[in-house]
């Protein structure tokens, strides 16, 4: 998506690790304009049906949010937790936090997604694939089917998106970053 490439070309950091800033505009100040565009243009790539919107805290709630609006469905949002002990009636599943270094459980009520949900996971960044893996486990484990995964960006390079796609998953990135560095950002064509 040509605005939000330009967005990050513009006002994106790329720092250590390989990690990019993008808190001016999607994570932490967000550009209501953008993400509303944003959330069009997934509905306009998912045009199927959908019932529910699973996003993982916290970055990505902006954008599920936006998307579960353009759909007019319930948003669930997945919690974390840095223990296993986790009360109640839980669907979880075990991530590895890219940006923190930590291994998460994240979790839902058991009751939030049920059979019959048709789901489209949302989340901001896709690298290494281990946060859209876990969605994708507690979205099977309900019994509801996993529609696909709209990414606002993807670190195309990390190959966290090919290897989810490669398991049949449908998953479609409004921004898909081939390489970076403190110098430049290149985008997949
Ligand atoms: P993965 O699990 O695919 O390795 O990483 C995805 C998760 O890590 C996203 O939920 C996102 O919050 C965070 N993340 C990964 N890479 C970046 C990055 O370059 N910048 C930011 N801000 N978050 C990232």
């Amino acid at each position: 998506m040509k605005e939000l490439e330009e967005r990050i070309k513009e006002q994106g950091t790329v720092l250590p690790g390989n990690v990019l800033k993008v808190g001016s505009f999607l994570n932490q100040q967000v550009d209501i304009k953008l993400l509303q565009n944003m959330a069009k243009e997934t509905k306009k790539l998912f045009d199927c049906e959908i019932t529910k919107v699973l996003t993982i805290e916290a970055s990505g709630i902006a954008f599920a949010t936006a998307i579960a609006i353009e759909y007019g469905v319930p948003l669930v949002v997945s919690k974390k937790s840095k223990s296993s002990n986790v009360s109640g009636e839980i669907v979880s599943a075990e991530v590895f936090s890219y940006t923190h270094n930590i291994n998460n459980i994240i979790f839902i009520p058991k009751d939030y997604i049920t059979r019959d949900d048709k789901v489209l996971i949302a989340d901001d960044f896709l690298a290494n694939g281990c946060a859209l893996a876990g969605l994708i486990k507690i979205v099977e484990e309900c019994g509801a089917k996993v529609v696909g995964a709209a990414i606002e960006i993807e670190k195309y390079f990390q190959g966290g998106g090919d290897k989810i796609r490669e398991q049949g998953y449908r998953v479609e990135s409004l921004a898909k970053i081939e390489e970076m560095n403190e110098k430049q950002i290149v985008f997949k064509k």
